[in-house]
């Protein structure tokens, strides 16, 4: 597809983010997210959030926050979706029973599908024997041959039946955005279920209802949902409906090009795990988003508003991308290094802190940054962040940073040791905090013009005059600039820290 045609403004797109709230939102899972997010921003459109809860088994209420949470921390706030409302919910399956319940009676009155009987044990023996056998192990289709009236008989009875799809002997064709023309040969697939006897939807049946009464445009998922595309094709056809566009998007991989996961034991899989080792969601979104998207140039650092500019399907990747740490923590350094202070003091706030007690274990270098800052107005903890923001790459490294300058000098290096002994050090010490003292008012400028005219004073320039006086305030030799120092220490900690160091 052209770029002119990929670019150009779509009406009505609606997306959706469905997450099974079966664990901790997973790096693949937020990159889903935002390029659903991406496209919607694009067009114009909404972005919806659906849970899929239906294995209840597996689904927890605590999973279901806890994912709610990561996209709010990721900035991926749903247009609609449970807690947010609109017109097309309830937005978490398993409100929705009563609906893929009237759904499925649908199909069955069109003959579409039929009640199955078959027990777990019978198809379990079949499925067994067909194996055996060298057969595909598919449904065989038994259920379907019933006479009508026999199936009418067996329901009022009182038989429990799940609701099995009757696949017809034909090949699909799907157009994806990302993997262009696939075909689904006819016989993939045999009679499959799309409501359980217990009256929970099977996840194809769901998806497709859903997705359709929710008028969803675009599905963009991963990869490994194509093998259920053909089902789902299926589905709309047997409805009548028109499917929406699909776009599978590659998976992201371990080095050794499995897929990534937990078990692999390489970088963290889940979004909380980067968060609470100190990553900002703006720079994992951006790392995750050219993992397996190229915005047609070699820009790597890109702004929400570029790639939302950017973004189409089209140019989403048809092979795996394999997820590199070393590349996320260099992306979080070029974000933190170009951050203002107030953006790093945001990103701050965001941090685990704000999470609920049951999300996760808290962060401890988020406290830490906070007990540091304290004594500070919040104006200079700003310009404390920007003084340190250069030396780090994650925010959890922000504390160590931070308490070098704020804490007095305990431990002097060496050569800040050599520098307060150097001969009238410790008298010009004396003779600046006296000074500093009887400045009208505290400021950066005023200690730093008090230091100059004192040089002057003294015949003191140039490193036999800033050295002791650094080494004084900081314990170091190198650092930020004196007068930031000094603002951020206070005209009281100042004067402490240079009577201090001319007693040594
Ligand atoms: N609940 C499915 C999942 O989490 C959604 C798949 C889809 O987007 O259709 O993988």
């Amino acid at each position: 597809m052209s770029d002119v045609t990929a670019q150009a403004p779509l009406a009505n797109v609606r997306v959706r983010f469905a997450p099974s709230p079966t664990g901790w939102l997973h790096v693949g899972g937020a990159r889903t997210a935002y390029f659903n997010w991406l496209f919607a921003r694009k067009h114009g459109g909404t972005f919806v959030l659906r849970i899929e809860d239906t294995d209840v088994a597996r689904s927890t209420g605590e999973s279901e926050r806890g994912v709610i949470q990561d996209l709010r921390w990721l900035d991926l706030v749903a247009d609609e979706g449970p807690g947010v409302g609109g017109d097309y919910g309830p937005y978490r399956q398993s409100e929705r029973l009563a609906i893929y319940a009237q759904h499925a009676r649908e199909l069955t009155t069109k003959h579409a599908a039929y009640p199955c009987f078959c027990t777990d044990e019978d198809l379990e023996a079949r499925r067994a024997e067909a194996l055996a056998a060298g057969r595909p192990p598919q449904y065989d289709g038994r259920c379907g041959r019933l006479d009508a009236a026999e199936s009418a008989a067996r329901m009022a009875a009182g038989a429990r039946a799940s609701i099995r799809f009757r696949v017809q002997d034909r090949a699909w064709a799907l157009h994806d955005r990302v993997r262009g023309d696939v075909t689904f040969p006819a016989g993939m697939v045999g009679d499959f279920v799309i409501l359980r006897s217990s009256a929970l939807p099977t996840y194809n049946f769901a998806c497709v209802v859903d997705d359709h009464l929710m008028r969803i445009s675009h599905v963009i998922r991963a990869e490994e949902h194509l093998a259920n595309t053909p089902r789902q094709l299926m589905l709309y056809d047997a409805f009548g409906w028109s499917a929406p566009e699909f776009a599978h998007v590659a998976l992201i991989l371990n080095r050794d090009r499995t897929k990534m996961s937990k078990r692999a034991g390489e970088a963290a899989v889940a979004v909380g795990d980067w968060r609470r080792a100190g990553y900002m969601s703006a720079a994992l979104l951006a790392y995750l988003a050219l993992l397996g998207f190229h915005t047609g140039d070699d820009r790597e650092v890109l702004t929400r508003d570029e790639l939302i500019a950017a973004f189409t399907p089209d140019r989403l990747g048809s092979s795996g991308s394999v997820f590199d740490a070393a590349k996320l923590k260099w992306m979080n350094e070029q974000h933190l290094h170009a951050a203002s202070g107030e953006q790093i003091a945001a990103w701050l706030a965001a941090g685990p802190g704000e999470l609920p007690a049951d999300a996760a274990p808290d962060a401890d270098w988020q406290a830490e940054v906070a007990r540091l800052l304290a004594p500070v107005a919040p104006e200079s903890g700003r310009k404390l962040l920007e003084l340190v923001r250069g030396n780090v790459s994650t925010l959890a490294e922000l504390p160590g940073e931070l308490s070098a300058l704020v804490t007095p000098p305990t431990q002097m290096e060496d050569e800040a040791q050599a520098a307060l002994v150097a001969p009238g050090a410790a008298e010009m010490l004396v003779l600046l905090a006296d000074a500093l003292g009887a400045l009208a008012e505290w400021s950066g400028e005023g200690f730093k013009s008090t230091l100059q005219h004192l040089g002057k004073q003294q015949g003191l320039k140039g490193k036999s005059l800033f050295m002791p006086v650094r080494a004084a305030l900081t314990g170091r030799t190198h650092g930020p600039e004196l007068p930031l120092i000094a603002e951020i220490l206070s005209r009281e900690g100042c004067i402490t820290r240079l009577r201090d160091a001319a007693k040594r």
